[in-house]
């Protein structure tokens, strides 16, 4: 058990099963990338253990970029705009592949992928280290996802607690 803040954490995953997990599905992205070059996107703070975990796994030539996702109240029906912060790179015509921590209810990843797409990327696939099937809002092709995990608030392994927490190996579950 570990205290974060004014919460305690139980062990949920432990570091040798999540490195197995994106073994697996770095054996995927290299059976479908081979040759295309493509262009990753972390997204920042959460992906940044991930991706580096996920490329050292990968095979092939690629290109690793990073951005921060900031929402802010646009001019939008919804009320609020995802700003792509730090994403300089021309992504006209690249195979784009996001490097995300985790999908809740998908909103993110919902308004990133189309933004990806209008900036001229010539494909884009997520690869997402895990996933709340039980939250998801908006219907979302997620191809590459390490692992699955009920609605529960987890830490560790990138993943913050009001900003403490990121630096855990393991992956640690809020108690109730
Ligand atoms: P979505 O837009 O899919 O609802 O939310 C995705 C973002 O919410 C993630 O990138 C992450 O920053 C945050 N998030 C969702 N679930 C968790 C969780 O269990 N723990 C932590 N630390 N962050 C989470
Ligand atoms: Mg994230």
């Amino acid at each position: 058990m570990i205290q974060i803040l004014d919460k305690q954490f139980d062990l949920f995953i432990t570091r040798e099963q999540i490195d197995r997990d994106i073994t697996a599905i770095a054996e995927k992205i290299n059976a479908d990338y081979a040759e295309r070059k493509p262009l990753l996107i972390g997204t920042l703070n959460g992906a940044f253990i991930f991706a580096a975990d996920l490329v050292r796994k990968l095979n092939f030539e690629h290109e690793i970029q990073f951005t921060k996702i900031s929402s802010y109240d646009g001019m939008d029906t919804t009320g609020e705009v995802k700003e792509l912060i730090g994403l300089t790179v021309d992504i006209t015509g690249r195979d784009v592949i996001i490097v995300e921590d985790i999908i809740d209810t998908g909103t993110t990843m919902s308004h990133l992928v189309p933004q990806l797409k209008a900036k001229g990327a010539r494909s884009v696939e997520i690869a997402a280290l895990l996933m709340k099937p039980g939250k998801l809002k908006v219907p979302l092709d997620v191809k590459y996802c390490a692992m699955e995990i009920p609605n529960e608030f987890i830490v560790g392994y990138g993943l913050d607690y009001d900003n403490y927490g990121r630096n855990y190996a393991d992956i640690y579950v809020v108690k109730e």
